[in-house]
């Protein structure tokens, strides 16, 4: 096909409070006595969020270690233990950032397809729908809320299981839910929106659908980050819209630079997402210098610390292994550099540029 046919997201609620409504949002989709399994990011492990969960019959709440990005193991191993507890479940519940988020969408696809996720990284491998899923958002940024994908460090790659079958059926939008996130997490996770689009509109993919989406995203971060002079609850319903509007700029278009560089850093590393973002846009001044130097000035302005000098002391064999990940991002590389990238970025200039960081 010519042009994309993207798949969305069914189902959209926003409002303070709308959390509330869950359990009238579940109720149809519940069948017979399979229970919903509430996947909860551990941070509100003892907090008051799990006890507004509407549980039902043999509901579950699992909460979710994200102390490291998801991992295909883990994904395959939360999906066996829902097979052999409930055999079948009516559906699957992400609340927490883009990581439990992530971990929603892909135990969901792996209790319908066989084998382990990592067959199922890359693009369009996926063949079954997943279980039904529901993403909540507690941290506002990634737009794993409405991607078609979820990113994954499997075994010899960290790559997304891109599929139709990978958007949310639901998502439930309450900012309210943001609220409690310290600062320098909702920073690092709020630049990996104002990143995505940098790198969209930067792109030589760009059309007007991602346009019309990356330039509000960005006016709502420049807002949070910049303008307003501190952050209340109108910030957090920005920013969250801001990740909205973010992940459908990219979904019509693609990330870049940033993205591929703090890919092969995540790999080798562990380095997380949104702080890896961080780290890397700090010296991209090449690729985008107007993005960087507004995002200097929103570190400055936010009293944030980015973490330098983080590939020192690596060895060849290392820079080899973040250099093979990042150049594997082929679309990325494509999308921010034009169809002769190759030609533009060398393994000597990558190695290079993760020197710096
Ligand atoms: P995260 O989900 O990894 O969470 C970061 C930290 O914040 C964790 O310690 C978590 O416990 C905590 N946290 C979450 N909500 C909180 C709250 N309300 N208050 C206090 N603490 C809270 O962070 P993230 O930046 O949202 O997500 C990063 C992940 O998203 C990565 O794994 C990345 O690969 C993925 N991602 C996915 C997509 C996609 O399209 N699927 C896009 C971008 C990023
Ligand atoms: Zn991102």
């Amino acid at each position: 096909m010519q042009f994309r046919n993207f798949k969305m997201v069914d189902y959209v609620v926003f409002g303070r409070g709308s959390f509330n409504q869950l359990d009238e949002i579940l109720a149809p989709k519940r069948k017979s006595d399979a229970p919903m399994i509430f996947l909860v990011d551990h941070f509100f492990e003892g907090k008051a969020l799990p006890s507004r969960i509407p549980l039902r019959g043999k509901d579950k709440i699992i909460f979710a270690d994200v102390t490291l990005e998801p991992k295909t193991k883990q994904v395959d191993a939360l999906a066996q233990q829902l097979k052999d507890e409930f055999g079948t479940v009516s559906g699957i519940i992400g609340i927490g950032g883009g990581s439990t988020m992530d971990l929603a969408k892909a135990v969901s696809l792996m209790m319908t397809n066989p084998g382990s996720s990592a067959d199922y990284q890359g693009w369009d491998l996926v063949k079954q729908p997943g279980v039904y899923k529901a993403g909540i958002p507690t941290l506002s940024g990634t737009g794993a809320e409405v991607s078609r994908t979820t990113v994954l460090t499997g075994p010899t790659r960290k790559l997304g299981m891109n599929s139709d079958f990978t958007p949310f059926d639901q998502i439930v939008l309450d900012p309210e839910l943001a609220a409690d996130a310290p600062v320098n997490q909702r920073f690092y996770t709020g630049m990996d929106c104002y990143i995505h689009c940098i790198e969209s509109l930067e792109g030589t993919f760009l059309n007007e659908f991602s346009k019309s989406y990356g330039e509000k995203a960005l006016e709502l971060c420049q807002e949070v980050f910049l303008t307003r002079d501190h952050w209340d609850a109108t910030s957090d319903d920005k920013l969250m819209m801001a990740s909205y509007a973010g992940g459908m700029s990219i979904a019509y278009s693609q990330v870049g630079v940033t993205h591929a560089v703090s890919y092969g850093l995540s790999y080798l590393l562990g380095t997380k997402h949104g702080i890896g973002n961080c780290i890397v846009m700090n010296h991209l001044e090449e690729y985008y210098p107007a993005g960087v130097d507004e995002f200097k000035r929103m570190v400055e302005k936010n009293h944030i610390d980015i973490p330098t000098g983080v590939c020192k002391g690596l060895t060849d064999e290392q820079f080899d292994i973040m250099i093979n990940v990042s150049l594997g991002m082929k679309p990325l590389w494509e999308n921010a550099l034009g169809k002769d990238w190759e030609k533009i970025m060398t393994r000597e200039k990558l190695r290079a540029l993760f020197e710096r960081l």
